[in-house]
């Protein structure tokens, strides 16, 4: 299994998993244009992917998934909320509504020899999820756009190989960043965003001896700093005595390499 976030953060995000001869495609928020390129760099063919698998409507994370699947035939995974909040939205705007493959929030289903688990997450959409995607040997866990770690993700989190974890804010830069109250609540709430703070906890309480690779995913660009969210990560991983566990932060303007489990 391998790996690449192409894009995380406010704007757009997108992540490529290679695994069991399966390309995937965890959210589509980057535009067709962008997300082609970012493929290409990495040698990757549009329509080879295998599957679009989407956590919530946000424009961040499906911006693209309109003109991406007007081009390419790529099945998209959704739950059945999720779908319908998209589908009004193309009704609405008089566009194209795309065709999605249903699975049930909780429930694991097969996608050739890949088993993916759509997890419930505590976020202020339709029925959001995070995933899991296991091949048998390795366990890759995509975490992000959770108000907090709730009992489900705590346990999904435990036994992954991999994760790429939300880290969203600084709570003290949150406070600072001269927004309104409301947002601020919104963002720091528990159907908003994880803080580095929460990042650092989750792992250092539920990560196993497994684990081997963090991404630090979803980083605000106002209200944080990578050099921040990463030292703050090191320094947990440290603490916890797992300084072999290899550390990235994912980018919104660049994809990160490919990252092999
Ligand atoms: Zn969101
Ligand atoms: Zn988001």
């Amino acid at each position: 299994m391998r790996f690449s976030v192409l894009a995380s953060g406010s704007s757009a995000n997108a992540t490529l998993i290679e695994a069991a001869g399966l390309r995937l495609l965890i959210d589509i928020g980057l535009n067709c244009r962008t997300l082609e390129q970012r493929l290409k760099a990495l040698d990757v063919a549009p329509e080879s992917l295998d599957g679009i698998l989407i956590t919530h409507e946000h424009t961040d994370h499906i911006g693209g998934l309109e003109v991406f699947t007007k081009k390419y035939t790529v099945p998209i995974f959704a739950n059945y909320n999720t779908a319908a909040v998209i589908e009004r939205q193309c009704r609405c705007h008089q566009r194209a509504v795309p065709e999605f493959n249903f699975f049930e929030s909780g429930l694991p289903f097969m996608l050739g020899d890949l088993t993916i688990t759509p997890v419930p997450i505590p976020h202020d959409t339709a029925e959001p999820v995070a995933y899991v995607i296991e091949d048998g040997a390795q366990k890759l866990g995509y975490f992000t756009d959770l108000g907090y770690v709730t009992e489900g993700v705590a346990q999904a989190i435990t036994g992954c190989t991999a994760l790429i974890l939300e880290s969203n804010h600084d709570l003290q830069m949150l406070r600072n960043s001269g927004r309104g109250f409301q947002l601020i609540s919104r963002i720091s709430g528990r159907a908003g965003h994880l803080s580095n703070d929460q990042a650092c906890e989750a792992v250092a309480t539920y990560a196993s001896d497994e684990l081997r690779t963090i991404t630090l995913a979803h980083l605000s660009r106002d209200c944080n700093q990578p050099e921040l969210a990463g030292a703050l990560m090191s320094g947990t991983l440290k603490h916890i005595g797992k300084q072999n566990v290899t550390l990235a932060i994912a980018k919104q303007n660049e994809s990160l390499p490919f990252m092999e489990l």
